[in-house]
């Protein structure tokens, strides 16, 4: 999709994620959210005297998951680095972060877009470095009072930051990339990346440059996006800021700047005249962190299956449509209960299209989660299955899913206590048209004359004598063979 007609539109993000750890990365603080604020702080997070930091294995671990799922070189040695800069959020006065020696660099996601034809395209993203690191603590900025408080909960949690090339050449691609990295990291368990809990945090840079160029345009970064839809907007906002200023003769200058949602504005935070110095150096505090090639190795062999994987396993082993299974695979969950519908028997490509298209408008109109709903795989099996053997319409199966969703329960039972079992019976079906046709001389003499729309009419009366329990389809194969022999 091309983002804008006179300039080609260039995007590198920076991803920081939390590790799904239980205890922070330099400290046995535990890890939470939304508890009182300072209830989880060590010496080592408050920055007492004398506290030394001793490094999470396990945030190790799940970081080199991370890296690795994303083709990354892991790297035996990687140095931590203290990054000097003053907040009141920060009590030791610096962030412990990897800089010159990272854990992990140049690996990449292939993502798929679509082109201006509307066919898919696969492109592939640099990932330039992931780098390990503590998250900081949180100002609260009290409304009803001129205070602000300091909460260290959060100080010292364990992040990775993911920061690819400059690869992406429209808000589609970034949101693409961003939904990808995403399912990546919770399929291999390195992190919840919870949005609403901060836990999958993105700054944007973009930049402009005419068509053609090679050179990059100067870019401005919009800092701290925390959901998909909003990254795509953010930037097609700030795409639309630089091409004014540019096509009016201006230029750009490098910043850093904020996106207001609920406006749909960019605001300007501060400008980067000089770049920051932290004055990075190694932590004399912390040897360099080494890891074995058996280690990453045996991490690799552990890795779960990744999305792109499954996604061709659920297309070769349940004949589904790429598109079919890509639906499935926007949420791990759905892909999951659709697996335990198949195992419960269930005809896989009704499955995948009653769960990506019912269920999950269904969840969205009632704002629910897939994890939350009562009814089990096996019976959503049940379900379809009836439809499948043409005992229950598509109707009544619609009509059935908020209980099975809410409540749970068996659909066979319900369909009899209901008396909703189709009428599939042929020899009904045949005498009910039969009857409708008698009753119907002028529809009939209609459609005889040409009027082919009149056989709807007919559907509908026979269809009433059901009491809407037949496939409408097969009625209106009865109908027109009968209507045609006539
Ligand atoms: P910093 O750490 O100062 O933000 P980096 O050089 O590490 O700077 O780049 C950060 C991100 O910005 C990377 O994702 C990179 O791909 C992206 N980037 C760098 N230059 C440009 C540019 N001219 N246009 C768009 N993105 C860019
Ligand atoms: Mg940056």
């Amino acid at each position: 999709m091309t983002a804008h007609p006179d300039y080609e539109v260039v995007i590198g993000l920076e991803v920081h994620v939390q590790l799904r750890t239980r205890t922070k990365l330099f400290s046995t603080a535990a890890v939470s959210y939304g508890d009182e604020p300072n209830h989880h702080t060590t010496p080592v997070c408050l920055a007492l005297p004398g506290a030394l930091p001793v490094l999470n294995g396990e945030a190790v671990e799940l970081a080199m998951r991370a890296a690795l799922a994303t083709n990354c070189t892991v790297h035996p040695i990687s140095i931590f680095a203290r990054k000097n800069y003053f907040y009141p959020d920060l009590p030791k006065g610096y962030q412990i972060s990897q800089f010159e020696e990272p854990l992990a660099t140049e690996g990449w996601l292939d993502i798929q877009v679509d082109d201006d034809e509307g066919e898919i395209r696969t492109c592939r993203i640099g990932i330039t470095r992931i780098h390990m690191e503590e998250d900081a603590g949180k100002s609260l900025h009290d409304g009803s009072v001129v205070e602000t408080h300091v909460d260290l909960n959060r100080a010292g949690i364990p992040l990775i930051e993911i920061v690819s090339e400059p690869d992406m050449r429209s808000p589609e691609e970034a949101g693409a990339y961003l939904r990808k990295l995403h399912a990546i990291l919770r399929s291999v368990g390195a992190s919840d990346a919870d949005m609403e809990k901060g836990q999958f945090r993105c700054d944007a840079n973009v930049s402009l440059r005419r068509h053609g160029s090679t050179e990059l345009g100067t870019r401005r970064e919009i800092k701290n996006v925390n959901s998909f839809r909003f990254v795509e907007a953010a930037i097609r906002a700030e795409i639309g800021l630089q091409a004014e200023l540019l096509g009016e003769g201006g230029q750009v200058h490098q910043a850093t700047v904020g996106y207001d949602a609920e406006r749909d504005r960019i605001f300007l935070m501060r400008s980067k005249e000089n770049a920051d110095d932290y004055r990075y150096f190694p932590d004399p505090d912390l040897i360099p962190l080494q890891v074995s090639e058996e280690r990453i190795e045996e991490i690799r062999a552990a890795l779960p299956e990744l999305p792109e994987a499954r996604l061709a396993r659920l297309v070769e082993t349940h004949d589904l449509a790429e598109a079919e299974a890509r639906q499935l695979l926007v949420d791990q969950g759905l892909a999951d209960f659709f697996e335990a519908m198949v195992a419960a028997k269930a005809p896989p490509r009704r499955a995948a299209r009653w769960l990506s298209r019912d269920v999950v408008a269904w969840l969205n109109e009632h704002d629910r989660e897939l994890a939350a709903v009562a009814g089990t795989p096996e019976q959503a099996a049940t379900l379809l299955r009836l439809v499948e053997e043409g005992r229950l319409t598509v109707r009544s199966a619609a009509d059935l899913l908020p209980d099975l969703l809410e409540r749970g329960g068996d659909p066979e039972a319900w369909m009899r206590e209901r008396g909703l079992e189709a009428v599939s019976d042929e020899g009904a079906l045949d005498t009910m048209a039969d009857e409708v046709l008698a009753e119907q001389p002028k529809a009939v003499a209609s459609y005889k004359e040409g009027d082919a729309k009149s056989v709807n009419f007919l559907m509908g009366q026979v269809m009433r004598k059901t009491q809407g329990k037949a496939d409408p389809g097969r009625v209106r194969e009865i109908l027109i063979r009968k209507l045609e022999a006539l």
